[in-house]
């Protein structure tokens, strides 16, 4: 079965962990290790012969043009990852339009291609933010993969469908890829990349693709960032438990990279989304009419999520009809 690789492409400094220490003034007084890290990053997928999908960070393409023009002439596929880095649930839907459109113009700048999906920062579309997908239909976004259906301190809405489909607002509906989870024990467990690839022992991330795709038949969205393999990167203060999850095991995650591009085939975003359309017809998740609960009743019998057994239990109810109202910045 084919999963999804993805990139966040981003420098160490510009991680969540160290956002009290570090602002964006500093930024190019500090030492990149972007484009060296991003540079093996594609040497490794060319060599195992994996195209991905790199949700690149506008900053990042405006500073460093050649990188994102040579991971789009790899054969890989673009996306953006913001412009500044900053949190969705932080900023205003006047303030986040306007930063999703500097980053597209330059990304779409440097590499000539048009940009159609979107990762927030930190996962951070969550039941406060969720208004941003509408502002990402309306840009004209035809997927997002910002949601991770579990409990965190940052981010996560523990309720929302675990895998990929369709989510729709007043402006339109596009594809939602989430962050990858198995079910254990009743809850949602993380195992998508990042600190879960980096901070628990290789064998737990292959136990749960392995059971993702051969128990409840679905692709895991595997997320990796450049400095999770640079162990040279320099070192920034911060607090103990973002000093934990940032630090941990960075000189053992590009052999982890290999073993894992070894045992399961991946593909990019667009190319899994052109398979799962072919397979499935989509039906489409409402999330405001889930909120509205008088606009809201029991899905008819025959939709996919019904038929679709394991993951049943994880997708909430479809509305019979569109909401008529959609979270929105309109
Ligand atoms: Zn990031």
């Amino acid at each position: 079965m084919l999963n999804v690789m993805t990139v966040d492409v981003e420098d160490y400094f510009h991680a969540s962990a160290f956002a009290d220490s570090v602002s964006p003034a500093d930024w190019t007084t500090l030492q990149s290790r972007v484009v060296r890290n991003t540079d093996r990053l594609l040497e490794i997928f060319d060599h195992a012969g994996v195209r991905a999908t790199f949700f690149v960070l506008g900053w990042v393409a405006e500073q460093f043009p050649d990188l994102i023009s040579r991971i789009a002439q790899a054969g890989h596929e673009l996306a953006s990852h913001s412009y500044d880095h900053g949190l969705v649930y932080h900023k205003t839907p006047e303030v986040f339009r306007a930063d999703l459109r500097r980053a597209a113009a330059a990304i779409e700048s440097a590499a000539g291609v048009k940009v159609e999906g979107f990762r927030a920062p930190t996962f951070s579309i969550t039941e406060r933010s969720l208004w941003a997908l509408d502002t990402l239909i309306s840009e004209g976004y035809t997927f997002d993969s910002s949601i991770y259906p579990i409990r965190h301190d940052r981010y996560g809405i523990p309720a929302w469908p675990r895998h990929v489909h369709r989510v729709g607002c007043a402006s339109g509906s596009l594809w939602e890829l989430p962050g990858s989870t198995i079910r254990h024990l009743g809850i949602n467990v993380p195992m998508g990349g990042g600190g879960y690839f980096r901070l628990l022992p290789y064998q737990w991330t292959r136990y749960a693709i392995r059971r993702l795709n051969k128990k409840e038949q679905r692709p895991a969205v595997f997320y990796i960032h450049p400095w999770e393999i640079d162990p040279e990167q320099p070192r920034i203060r911060t607090g103990v438990v973002s000093t934990f999850r940032h630090y941990s095991n960075l000189d053992q995650t590009e052999q982890r990279l290999l073993r894992l591009l070894k045992d399961f085939r991946f593909c990019t975003v667009s190319d899994l989304l052109a398979e799962t359309g072919k397979a499935r017809k989509p039906a489409t998740f409402y999330p405001q009419a889930e909120r509205n609960s008088e606009n809201w009743s029991a899905p008819p019998p025959n939709t996919e999520e019904q038929r679709a057994g394991p993951m049943a239990d994880s997708l909430l109810p479809l509305p019979r009809h569109a909401p008529s109202k959609c979270p929105s910045d309109m």
